[in-house]
């Protein structure tokens, strides 16, 4: 059914292919992408899973995206921020777990930026000279991510969300715009981060034509990381009446990610957890080979919230990972504690 795919190279399928891979309504379609991809993925990296422990250090945003809980008009949230002894506590509670990767993620805080950020970068760098530091903290200017590389940043997340321009103004206010997106993941890839882009499949106006737009962009982007997850709403953004993004449709975006990326780190994303119970085991078995567990301190979980019922416990967290352990060795998979770089 997809023999004619598995006899292609990546960059030899087109948007019109994808579209149709995309929009076959057919269970076995998704089945046998899900089974091509996480045979690329054993290929790649074996049946590991790599571990991040993800630190959401600020939920203070200067942006106001319209899918997104933490948007500056929310005025129903309590606002957080961690203190560097906060973010170290954390990073300290990490390591003796066994982390090797510490993502930092937060919304665009200007408090979390410039001399403040290096000076944590160059902490965590000395306390830990091994471990990969990830920064997710959005849209910065070049000699801003080049500052925060040199203090020993390895790797940097920042989804597109959409290829599309039309799309694209439909999520985000003005003000913001794709081409500053597309410039600053550039940057990103030039100053010689492990860049990391993606985005929400089902978020409101997409169609399967926008997808396979992101797809192209995904696979000749050639990311280091692949961050894709279902839209979910937020009962307090202009999109609280959007319906869900599907789970089926994400595995096959997931799916299609690996086939053209395959040894890119791709996360089974939180809010597939969320989205539905297999949602995380259901993506491993698409080809993702990276989990997030949040390591955020317990008493401000809730209040980075994304998106509406967002998974924090359980396999989801830090404290977790012995259950995660154990659904992973259901489906003969194990943990990897190392830092899980990307091939080159
Ligand atoms: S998506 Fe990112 S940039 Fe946009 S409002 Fe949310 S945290 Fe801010």
């Amino acid at each position: 059914m997809i023999s004619w795919l598995i006899n292609k190279k990546p960059d030899e399928v087109n948007s019109q292919e994808i579209v149709s891979l995309l929009r076959d309504p057919s269970t076995d379609t998704t089945k046998a992408l899900s089974e091509y991809a996480r045979a690329i993925a054993e290929r790649s990296f074996g049946r590991k899973i790599f571990l991040r422990g993800l630190i959401e250090i600020s939920n203070y945003c200067a942006n106001d995206c319209y899918y997104c809980g933490i948007r500056r008009s929310n005025t129903q949230l309590i606002r957080y921020r961690l203190s560097s002894e906060e973010i170290l506590l954390q990073c300290d509670e990490g390591h003796s777990i066994g982390f090797h990767t510490f993502v930092l993620q937060g919304g665009e805080d200007h408090y979390w930026r410039g001399e403040r950020l290096v000076k944590l970068i160059q902490t965590i760098r000395r306390r830990y000279p091994e471990v990969a530091i990830t920064l997710s903290l959005g849209e910065m200017e070049p000699h801003e991510y080049q500052d925060l590389y040199n203090a020993g940043a390895n790797r940097y997340l920042l989804r597109h969300e959409t290829h599309n321009v039309t799309h694209y103004s439909l999520l985000h206010p003005p003000g913001m715009s794709l081409s500053h997106r597309l410039a600053s993941l550039a940057a990103l890839q030039r100053i010689g981060f492990q860049t990391g882009t993606g985005i929400m499949v089902g978020s409101p106006k997409q169609t399967i034509e926008h997808m396979a737009e992101d797809l192209i962009f995904i696979r000749d982007f050639n990311p280091a990381m692949i961050g894709v997850g279902p839209f979910l709403p937020h009962s307090a953004t202009p999109f609280a009446q959007k319906a869900k993004g599907s789970l089926e449709l994400t595995l096959r975006f997931l799916a299609l990610c690996r086939i053209f990326c395959p040894t890119a780190m791709i996360p089974a994303t939180t809010a597939m957890a969320t989205l539905h119970p297999e949602g995380r085991i259901r993506a491993i078995l698409s080809g993702c080979n990276v989990v997030m567990p949040n390591l955020s301190p317990m008493s401000h979980r809730k209040d980075y919230s994304l998106y509406d019922h967002k998974a924090s416990l359980g396999a989801e967290s830090a404290e977790g990972v012995t259950l995660l352990k154990k659904e992973l060795e259901k489906i003969g998979y194990s943990i990897d504690w190392g830092r899980g770089d990307a091939p080159l």
